[in-house]
């Protein structure tokens, strides 16, 4: 019997019925074969002992969460999560939500792709092309899937070379690499204009150090929060970690067009927006704090943090060789266009009263301890490119930077609600990186338009300045490694891409929108299918997970599909994988480091002896950590226990603030600039 026998075909005594009967709800049947997991899952359950084995969550929703499966003979029976310590809100259990819980569904879908696949049209140079994401699909071999695909690739290199190759960046796209080079792509949707501002005016798009620690998060008065859902988005700690800041006495302010359960929980003090317009919100708030203010009466402004670390708020501290009329504080008050930009301005853009706007400038005021929090969310717009610079201009007007109790920055993703450097790591793996010879990148914005049009703007290394328009002829789309199509911008525009060129690959765990406009499409493994890996982000702690069943059907990892290309395409693959996955694994593990508890030193994580790399059979030097190999994999975390005092806590923006000279910004002028001169 083999292993999809086994998982599905497992025989239904009365116990098991009943056990099965009692879990149907909980578990998916595997469509088409004639039994279920259900079944199996119960069945096994009734007879044997199992194992809880760390399972990866790969959801990349910013929670970061521990996960366990129990194993019993190969077969996924239940999932739980973190049970390693008793939970507190300084040491807290990485609870997994509804959805990492539920993961097993999706490793033992229906929906899985089984076998590779070829669109029943699809010819040597593309067939009907048009039929592209609504031709019938193909079973074929992965010797005739991989001989089609090598050959088409060696056809458009000799009629068209290496920049006719658009590719993502994984293990395919290293191949390519190898094979003469291939057109990358560059950008991120999820940050939107928080992607390439910040840096230029100084500020950062990063938690991990644009905002305090949780800890330090407890001493604000007030948490003013811009078009944030971390319930949503981030269902892990985060908002458990809000929570604590609240009872510890803080009020949270909320600015968005929708009122979510986040704010719900925070009982925030809810001030609906329009859409796309926090920058003139922000405006109108900045043109408050500078008409109310009063350095004696009213203090609202910070004005030694002005004077100190920023430049362009008003005409005496521009930049020189500019404009002294371009000044910040001219521009919001309506110097020089007749146009004040106040609240009443800002109120016609936003929707938000006046009053309303008022209100949320005094209660940022520079005497309150007061975190602005953003995510990355607003930056998503168009017409956004300087709504990064207005946060960070909020922040300095009012001082909330550098401080214990202030903070001014982005708080979404793993980093939400607790920033700070990362106190353990794993290490590398060790496989070299595969230098591209074709040096065009194409921003998403674009890509999708410039290979229906044929042009695009290169921007070199300096990927925030205006380019030069380039030609550009690509012939084959490859997916290895993302899923640009139903993730990027401009679906409409990427599927008239995808039925221009001649070739379309895509690997693929399910029929994604990636997959369903391909010729190829190839089934690879999930996390749980592959030797191990880590689940990094939260900087307090490191989840090692381990393999937890055998690959799934035909599946193959996208490793194996690189190599097995490279063979076909003539290149060693050994330049990019001179050693196999589990060599990677351990490397990593070994490599594995932590903060000691005097918050400087960098130290080995994992004790490691030369049993276990003979039990291994890797490569590997016997060292001493801070847990051992055997412990870390049977618990699957290391996490530190952080307490009120300990020498963990950060204060984004501190060594700035405490010497500006010496860490400066990464501006041009090394501070924080209201006027920018890239
Ligand atoms: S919060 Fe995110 S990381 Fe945690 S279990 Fe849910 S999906 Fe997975």
């Amino acid at each position: 019997m083999d292993f999809i026998d086994k998982i599905t075909g497992a025989k239904l005594s009365r116990r098991s019925f009943i056990l099965a009967s009692a879990a149907a709800t909980a578990s998916l049947s595997l469509a088409g074969c004639g039994s279920s997991l259900t079944q199996a899952t119960a069945d096994q359950a009734a007879d044997k002992e199992g194992k809880w084995i760390t399972a990866a969550c790969w959801h990349n929703c910013g929670g970061r969460c521990l996960n366990k499966a129990y194993v019993v003979d190969g077969v996924v029976i239940r999932q739980k999560t973190d049970d390693t310590h008793p939970d507190s809100p300084d040491y807290p259990q990485q609870r997994a939500c509804v959805r990492g819980r539920s993961q097993r569904q999706q490793v033992f879908g229906a929906d899985r792709l089984k076998y590779p696949m070829k669109r029943k049209n699809w010819e040597p140079g593309g067939g009907k092309k048009e039929l592209r994401g609504r031709d019938e699909w193909v079973r074929i071999s992965w010797d005739e899937a991989l001989d089609s695909i090598a050959g088409e690739i060696k056809r458009i290199k000799s009629e068209q070379g290496n920049r006719a190759f658009f590719a993502d960046g994984g293990p395919a796209a290293k191949v390519l690499a190898l094979y003469g080079g291939y057109v990358a792509n560059w950008g991120t949707t999820s940050l939107g204009s928080w992607t390439y501002t910040p840096g230029p005016v100084g500020f950062s798009s990063s938690s991990g150090d644009s905002i305090n620690d949780r800890l330090d998060m407890r001493n604000c008065d007030t948490v003013i929060m811009f078009n944030m859902n971390p319930a949503w988005s981030s269902a892990g700690n985060p908002v458990y970690h809000f929570l604590q800041v609240k009872k510890a006495g803080a009020d949270f302010i909320a600015i968005d067009p929708f009122y979510n359960d986040s704010y719900g929980l925070l009982e925030a003090d809810w001030i609906p927006t329009r859409p796309a317009t926090d920058t003139a919100l922000m405006i109108g708030v900045a043109h408050t704090l500078i008409v109310e203010d009063d350095p004696v009466k009213n203090p609202l402004i910070d004005w030694d943090f002005l004077k100190k670390y920023t430049i362009g708020f008003d005409a005496d501290s521009m930049p020189p060789g500019t404009d002294a009329k371009d000044n910040f504080k001219d521009y919001v008050l309506g110097t020089y266009d007749g146009v004040p930009k106040n609240a009443e301005w800002a109120a016609e853009i936003s929707g938000v009263a006046p009053d309303r706007i008022r209100y949320l400038a005094r209660a940022m005021n520079k005497n309150k301890k007061v975190a602005l929090l953003y995510a990355w969310s607003a930056g998503r717009t168009q017409n956004a490119d300087n709504l990064p610079q207005m946060a960070m201009i909020l922040g300095a007007m009012t001082g909330h930077m550098g401080k214990s109790g202030h903070m001014c920055g982005v708080s979404c993703h793993s980093g939400a609600a607790n920033g700070g450097d990362t106190l353990v790591s794993p290490g590398k793996n060790g496989l070299p990186t595969v230098d591209n010879p074709v040096k065009d990148s194409i921003n998403h914005t674009e890509m999708w338009r410039a290979i229906v049009d044929g042009k695009y703007n290169f921007t070199g290394n300096k990927k925030f300045l205006k380019g030069e328009m380039k030609d550009i002829d690509i012939r084959l789309i490859y997916h290895d490694n993302n899923a640009r199509l139903q993730s990027a911008d401009g679906m409409t525009k990427g599927i008239e891409a995808h039925r221009k060129v001649d070739l379309v690959v895509s690997h693929g765990q399910f029929l994604t929108t990636n997959a369903k406009y391909s010729d190829f499409v190839l089934p690879v493994t999930t996390e749980w299918e592959k030797i191990g890996g880590f689940l990094t982000g939260n900087r307090e702690m490191l989840i090692m997970y381990s393999q937890i069943t055998e690959p799934l059907y035909e599946a193959q990892s996208d490793e194996w599909i690189a190599r097995e290309l490279a063979k076909r395409l003539g290149v060693d693959a050994s330049k990019a994988f001179p050693i196999d996955a589990k060599q990677q694994f351990f490397n990593q593990i070994a490599g594995s480091t932590v903060i000691l508890p005097d918050g400087k030193t960098a130290a080995p994580l994992v004790t490691i002896t030369a049993e276990d790399i003979a039990q291994w059979g890797v490569q590997g030097k016997p060292q001493q950590g801070q847990i051992s190999l055997k412990e870390f994999q049977e618990k699957g975390l290391y996490q530190i226990e952080r307490k009120p005092g300990d020498n963990y806590g950060y204060i984004a923006f501190k060594d700035f603030c405490d010497d500006p000279e010496a860490n400066p910004r990464p501006s041009a002028s090394g501070k924080l600039e209201f006027y920018s001169q890239v």
